[in-house]
């Protein structure tokens, strides 16, 4: 045969994450931690690393790690999956709660994942678009979820990539309105503080994801964890990947989650960094930029995607463009790093920014110049 035959249909629409690996010296595009492990953590692990087993198979549910999560959220191992990344859990929820015939509710702009996993699994998105100012649409998310056809419904909370928070009142909302499933995707939690744990007793439908990758410096060992109701887990470890998560994350994870404290400062520097970065973007002229409870912020500017370009291109400063998504024409978004990785950004924008209104006088004073000569010609 000299061909291939066609994959599911629904694949020819669908448009894989943008995960490009562009690198840069100033790397603010994924909402990564800015600093690898302590050192503490890498040592201890390089001490033991001989008598690592790589030969064996991994725990499949990960118990030492998922005891350990339990136990500091109040709640049994039965009610925590872990998964790689939250990533991993977000399509093992479209495997079980989604999938033909049974419709998801979105709420763009938010992370693409969602949308992206409903499409693979054939489940239909139902949107509800964020309003202006990126909060949600409460009263049409109520009367949407009301009727009683949802079976799943998505909110990040904070959202990526806007940054905001839903309003308790709506999650509560939501949870009394329906029997979906109801993902509230707290990746960012470390950074806001909020959470939705104190609700899980009266609404059996909630389910929390958290992860690695963010606070815990740990993107690219790939853990991820839900917490809900013990019969949403048992439903979701007939779906998964019985040994997704290696033993190797596994084991470097429950290390970092032990020694979780250390973390605290690194978070607490790391939103003081944040305030540095609103501010300083508030400051630029044509800079419109939007309050975050995450470790990332967007900005709205003229010509964004030029910015983008300049920024990577002149100065090795990688941040993530979003001007092709809709409700986010443009729009960027960068990420919390090192103080001196912020510096550089802001000092990069501005000098971009800047020169950009110098040709654009240069321009408009040629015009001005040539239509005058023009005028006295005639
Ligand atoms: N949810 C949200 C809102 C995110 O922004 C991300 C990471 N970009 C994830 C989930 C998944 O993170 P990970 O797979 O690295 O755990």
């Amino acid at each position: 045969m000299d061909r291939i035959r066609d994959p599911r249909a629904e694949l020819e629409e669908l448009v894989p994450y943008d995960a490009k690996d562009i690198r840069a010296e100033v790397m603010l595009a994924s909402n990564e931690h800015p600093s690898n492990l302590p050192g503490e953590v890498i040592d201890w692990l390089a001490e033991r690393l001989d008598r690592f087993s790589f030969n064996r198979y991994p725990d499949p549910l990960a118990s030492d790690l998922r005891t350990l999560i339990a136990e500091a959220n109040g709640l049994e191992p039965a009610n925590v999956l872990i998964g790689n990344g939250g990533d991993e859990i977000i399509f093992d929820i479209l495997l079980a709660w989604g999938g033909p015939g049974r419709k998801m509710l979105d709420m763009p702009p938010t992370f693409a994942m969602y949308a992206i996993d409903a499409q693979a699994t054939g489940t239909e998105v139902v949107s509800i678009p964020r309003l202006a100012d990126f909060s949600a649409d409460a009263d049409a998310v109520i009367e949407r979820v009301s009727r009683g056809d949802i079976d799943v419904v998505m909110v990040a909370n904070p959202n990526n990539p806007t940054g905001n928070l839903v309003s308790e009142t709506l999650l509560i909302d939501i949870l009394n309105a329906t029997d979906a499933l109801v993902l509230v995707d707290e990746a960012y939690f470390e950074f806001s503080r909020h959470t939705m744990r104190p609700h899980m007793e009266r609404h059996p439908n909630l389910v929390i994801l958290r992860t690695f990758s963010k606070a815990f410096s740990l993107a690219g060992m790939r853990v991820g964890c839900l917490l809900g109701h013990e019969d949403v887990v048992r439903e979701l470890t007939k779906v998964r990947q019985p040994y997704s998560v290696n033993a190797f994350s596994q084991w470097v994870a429950s290390k970092v989650f032990r020694e979780r404290v250390v973390f605290q400062q690194g978070i607490r520097d790391l939103m003081r960094t944040r305030d540095t970065l609103l501010h300083g973007l508030a400051q630029m002229d044509g800079v419109e930029v939007f309050p975050s409870e995450a470790n990332f912020v967007m900005f709205r500017v003229e010509q964004a995607s030029a910015l983008w370009r300049d920024l990577l291109h002149g100065h090795s400063v990688l941040i993530r463009d979003f001007t092709r998504t809709p409700g986010l024409e443009d729009c960027l978004r960068v990420t919390v790093g090192s103080d001196e990785e912020v510096d550089r950004f802001l000092v990069a924008t501005r000098e971009v920014l800047s020169a950009r209104r110098e040709s654009q006088l240069l321009t408009n004073g040629a015009a001005s110049r040539a239509s005058g000569e023009k005028e006295v010609g005639d």
